[in-house]
């Protein structure tokens, strides 16, 4: 049994049911589980680690819902700047069909290097091309080094072009190969407990680009295992049309027909559902990964979270994959989040000063789509607050930084109003992988040369 003390942080945000923000409060852990919350004085004095964090602000871990680590690899291609998704993705498909293994196990070590450094403890990948003998083992094994949670998507594509989908056929897998391979993964590495540091997901990537027989069967093999599923949904309105065209319906009603609903599906993205389809998730359990940088920098739309938290739909954050973003800093999200959502409301009549005016999401509601909202999308409810009988996961931030000079009026808002930097502790499972706002578990500079030299290869073969 081992055992962590950490205290004398300035306002501890537990996020708990009564939102409780403690000053001069900490925290003390046994064997990776929070046993008390409280302030200092009240926890017990000692243990076989302590942690001053004295001068910070501790917040419970950021939890990401929706990624495509790989894709790090390929961030600001000049072909695929300037389009919208079905140009970007059209632009990148054959770039990424280049990549190896070790492309796999480098991007997905630089993605959570990134995330550890914005405070995420917990991140979910969706991995969905597997080119030149890649696996998602690859992905598994990079992470298992850097000590994030990890909830990895074996995604597919089967439809390609030549069978009217949108991907060339050399990137797509026969079906039969990618549900065997789903089960394998399932059998060797999903662990359900609470704790749990890995889970896999099934995630066919898209109406368009897997066959509606994957997608039922993925649904059926999913829950003979009691595992969660994935997918884009209602990204964008060319998605719309092609689901209306070649199926005959609209994107939510298509997931309904493939038994794609409940507590145990989520999907990225949802920004273009209508009203019904926001009750129906509501009713239905489904949960939604909220994009707000990729649905910008794609011109895709902005999801109506506003309405969704208002009728209970369970919403996380996702920073997307690094081509569409291009970064993974998730706590800058929580802050697009806030500020989208404050657009979205200013569109529909906030700016007017009506009674009747749309409410405006606060710094609060946005750390709460990170933490609570992202564990209960992932159906983790051992994660998303800090109180007893969760996992000690956490980051903090030093309040002396430049970003939140003039700020201290309101700390907790500050995380998510001002300009985000890197964070100071990062601690999984009480587990320090950020430390001082270094990395503690890789070499950085190592990394960063290792992944260049892999993102110029696969570029220059263009
Ligand atoms: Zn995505």
């Amino acid at each position: 049994m081992t055992t962590l003390l950490v205290r004398h942080s300035s306002i501890l945000v537990t996020m708990d049911d009564h939102r409780r923000e403690i000053s001069d409060g900490g925290l003390f852990v046994r064997d990776g589980f929070i046993e008390q919350v409280g302030k200092t004085s009240e926890l017990p004095e000692t243990a076989d680690e302590t942690i001053d964090l004295t001068g910070h602000i501790i917040l419970p871990g950021l939890i990401n819902t929706h990624h495509h680590f790989y894709q790090t690899l390929t961030r600001v291609v000049p072909a695929a700047q300037n389009g919208n998704l079905f140009q970007w993705l059209k632009a990148l498909y054959p770039i990424w069909a280049r990549m190896t293994p070790e492309d796999i196990f480098i991007s997905t070590q630089t993605a959570l290097a990134e995330l550890a450094l914005s405070g995420c403890t917990t991140a979910s990948d969706h991995l969905y091309i597997f080119p030149n003998g890649s696996r998602l083992d690859d992905e598994i094994h990079a992470a298992a080094q850097v000590g994030l949670r990890l909830h990895a998507s074996r995604g597919s594509m089967s439809l390609g072009e030549s069978r009217g989908g949108l991907p060339p056929d050399s990137v797509v897998e026969q079906e039969e190969i990618i549900l065997k391979d789903s089960q394998r993964l399932i059998e060797t590495y999903h662990d359900p407990n609470p704790g749990s540091m890995l889970q896999i997901v099934l995630a066919p990537c898209s109406p368009f680009s897997v066959t509606p027989e994957l997608m039922r069967q993925s649904a059926a093999l999913a829950r003979e295992y009691g595992i969660h599923l994935h997918t884009h949904l209602a990204e964008t309105q060319d998605e719309e049309a092609f689901c209306q065209q070649k199926f005959g319906y609209r994107p939510v009603a298509f997931m309904d027909l493939l038994n794609w609903t409940g507590t145990d599906v989520w999907f990225a993205h949802s920004v273009h559902v209508n009203q019904q389809e926001i009750e129906f998730y509501s009713r239905t359990g489904c949960g939604v990964a909220h994009c707000p940088t990729s649905n910008m920098r794609l011109a895709s739309g902005i999801a109506p979270v506003m309405e969704m938290r208002r009728l209970g739909v369970k919403v996380g954050l996702g920073v997307d994959g690094s081509a569409s973003n291009d970064g993974s800093n998730l706590l800058e999200e929580v802050r697009q989040a806030m500020l989208v959502a404050r657009l979205k409301a200013g569109l529909e009549g906030a700016s007017l000063s009506g009674v009747s005016a749309p409410p405006l999401m606060t710094a609060r509601q946005a750390i709460e789509l990170a933490t609570r909202g992202g564990a209960s999308v992932l159906g983790r409810s051992d994660l998303g607050s800090l109180e007893p009988g969760k996992c000690a996961d956490l980051f903090a931030l030093r309040l002396d930084h430049l970003e939140y000079a003039g700020a201290w009026h309101d700390p907790v808002a500050a995380v998510v109003f001002c300009a985000p930097g890197n964070v100071d502790y990062t601690i999984v499972g009480g587990k320090t992988i950020v430390q001082d706002g270094q990395m503690k578990t890789l070499d950085l500079p190592v990394l960063i040369e290792k992944h260049n030299r892999a993102a110029s290869r696969l570029a220059a073969e263009n």
